[in-house]
Parts: C-alpha cells; structure tokens; sequence
C-alpha cells in the first residue's frame, strides 16, 4: 500500500453487472420484455454511470433513474440509452429534462400539468409515463383519480403518453396475494387507459417480479437490486454479487490474556493473542451495530472483529495467526471464498443488503472498478 492508497475501498466488478444483467434481460426477452436497468442511488452504491454503460453493454435498453438530476447526470455524461425518471419534486423544472430525451412520470393531474407547461416552454414534446398507484399506497395515481389523469394525458397535445406503470409491494414474497391483486388492479387501469385512447407500454416488474413472475413482464421490466447480483427472492438464481469492500491490516500487536479492546472494553481476550488493526470504521460503512457480531476475512479464513467498531477503525482477533501489516481484509464480498456478504451484514443487523450495499458510498473510501468490457 502506497501513502496515497485508500484506507477502505469499494470494488465493483462490472463483469458481474453484465452476467447479472444478461440473465435478467434473456428472462425479459423470453416473454417479448425491454429491460429498464434500474440505476437510482448512484447505482444503488456502485456508481450511476460505469454501471450504466456496463448494463447497456450487456442489453438494457432503458435506464431508471429516480430523479431528473439523477437522469441528466447520465444523459450529459454521454449515455444515449432511454433514461426514465420517476420521483421527481413538486417545484422541479421538467425542461431540461424534457429537452435531453428523458421520460418522465406522472402520479398527479398537477404533475402532468407542470410537464405539459415545460414542453411547451420546451418547444417539445414530453414522453410521459402515467403512474397508477394499484396498492404500495406510496407515488402513483389513487383509481378515483386515474379516469381524470388519463383523459387530461389524451388531451394534451404536447404530452406523448408512453406507458402506464406501476410497482409492486410484495414481489419478493413470491405468492404474496397483493401481487395478483396489483396486478388485477394494474390490467383495470391499463383498459382505462385504452379506452381513453391511448396505446401506453405497460410495466410493472421489479428485480423479483421479473425472476418469479414472467407473466408480469409486460413490455419493460426495470430490476435494480438483481443486477448487482443480490438475490431479492428465496429461488437460486446464478447472481454474482458485484460489490467487494475490502481494507488492509495497518497495525498488529500481541495482548495478554485479561486485556480488552475497544471503546467501552466490550471484549476481553480469554488467552494471549494477535490482534490486527483495520483503518475502516463507521465512518467508512462499517455499521456499529456490527460490533462483535461479524467477521472479515484476513489470511484466508474468517476472524470475528474484537469489541466495537469505532469512527475510524476496528480490530480483529487472530489468535496465535500473525498477520502482517498490508495483509488484504475483505470486509465483504461475493462471499465465494467464504467471507461475509452484503446480504450476511444485513441480517445480522435487521436490515436489507439493499440498504448495506446503497450506504456504502462514503467520500473517503475509493471506488474501484475492475471487469470492464
Ligand atoms: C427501485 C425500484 C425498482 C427496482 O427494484 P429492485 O427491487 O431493486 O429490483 C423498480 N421500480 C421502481 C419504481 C423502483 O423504485
């Protein structure tokens, strides 16, 4: 390690984006589906645009995003690809995104309204997609509202109406029976919306709808946490996690048995041994929640970390092993070798490895990518 290394870094494999996002795209293609790659969050952690650039290398032919700036971050960095965003403010200006191609949602008669008044600013059209809520109860069109949404989308001239979309709440409790209940939903705004004249793309799938439910495929599907090679649903699927989150051993020493480590002597060694000290903290996405309940892999085996984890740093017990200083700890990885994953962190701390993975952009760990086509 050189002084300019990281103390922690994040390193993404995008060859494990295109294998993920090629599994999910030949399932959407076996039922005549576009894949949407959903990159909102900065990738959900793994950074917007190489992931981006890698999912369209691999066949996405849409992007989502959550917000306008999310979109023109992307469009302005080169990506030509459809882009959609779908979470926008109240008071954001639909303009610029209007006029670089993005889609954009509605969920209110007020929301299309303000897109409308920004194309014709624009001196363009928007390409808008209708959001019908069918029972998350979060963004979306309630169904009173929906027959008046629809009607103002076909009446306005400077508003092409591309789909109706929606999102499903329990997709990943495969059988859960609010997903046929979305969907019933889902097909009743659908006839509303061709009533009204229009002829909308439908899509509705998430990462686990379109793993366990061809039959909601549509004509787009839009998975995010798959992608990243992080299982939402029970059935064995060949995902390669993409994130590893690795740091090295800075410092080691040999207590005697009695001695404790850490803030608040939460631990105590039972016999000598040897400790490492790691440079990543809860500063760096190592939750403190974690203390003396998780590993790290160092010299080829999992090592339990010895009392909390602080700001900057933590320290593991090695036993009578010497590491070295410089040895490699993988905090988290794929988890092939062994060593702990996203999905191990989140359960032992009650959370979802959507959160681990997303919360891992810290400014002071480095962003590496390696696997690019
Ligand atoms: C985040 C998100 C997705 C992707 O969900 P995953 O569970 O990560 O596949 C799809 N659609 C919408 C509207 C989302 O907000």
């Amino acid at each position: 390690m050189n002084p300019d290394s990281a103390r922690a870094e994040i390193v993404i494999d995008l060859a494990a984006i295109r294998h993920n996002l090629r599994l999910l795209a030949s399932r959407a293609a076996a039922s005549g589906a576009a894949t949407m790659a959903v990159v909102k969050a900065d990738g959900y952690g793994h950074g917007a645009l190489p992931v981006a650039k890698a999912a369209v290398e691999a066949g996405a032919t849409w992007l989502g995003a959550c917000s306008l700036a999310e979109a023109l971050a992307l469009r302005e960095a080169g990506v030509t690809a459809r882009l959609f965003s779908w979470l926008d403010l109240p008071d954001v200006d639909f303009a610029p995104g209007i006029e670089a191609g993005v889609d954009v949602s509605a969920s209110s008669a007020r929301e299309l309204g303000r897109i409308a008044e920004a194309a014709q600013r624009a001196g363009a059209t928007a390409r808008v997609h209708l959001k019908i809520d069918t029972g998350l109860s979060r963004n979306g069109c309630p169904a009173y509202a929906w027959p008046a949404l629809v009607k103002a989308a076909a009446a306005e001239p400077g508003v092409e109406v591309v789909a109706v979309w929606s999102h499903l709440a329990c997709a990943d409790e495969p059988g859960h029976p609010s997903i046929d209940a979305q969907a019933k939903r889902f097909q009743a705004a659908y006839e509303i919306a061709r009533e009204a004249g229009l002829n909308p793309l439908r899509h509705l799938a998430n990462s686990a709808a379109t793993l366990t439910r061809p039959d909601l495929h549509f004509d787009v599907v839009r998975p995010g946490i798959a992608m990243y090679g992080l299982n939402p649903v029970q059935q064995q699927e060949d995902l390669r996690p993409a994130m590893t989150f690795r740091s090295s051993v800075v410092l080691t020493k040999r207590i005697d048995a009695g001695e404790s480590v850490s803030y608040g002597h939460t631990w105590t060694a039972e016999r000598p041994t040897n400790l490492a000290l790691v440079p990543a903290g809860y500063a760096d996405g190592v939750p403190r929640t974690l203390s003396g309940r998780m590993d790290v892999w160092l010299g080829g085996q999992r090592r339990p970390i010895a009392g909390r984890v602080c700001m900057d740093q933590l320290v593991v017990d090695c036993g009578d092993d010497e590491p070295a200083v410089g040895d490699e700890v993988i905090l988290f990885g794929a988890g092939r070798q062994g060593e702990p994953t996203a999905r191990e962190w989140a359960d032992t701390i009650g959370t979802i490895d959507y959160e681990i993975v997303t919360g891992m952009y810290r400014p002071r760990v480095r962003r590496r990518y390696v696997g690019e086509a």
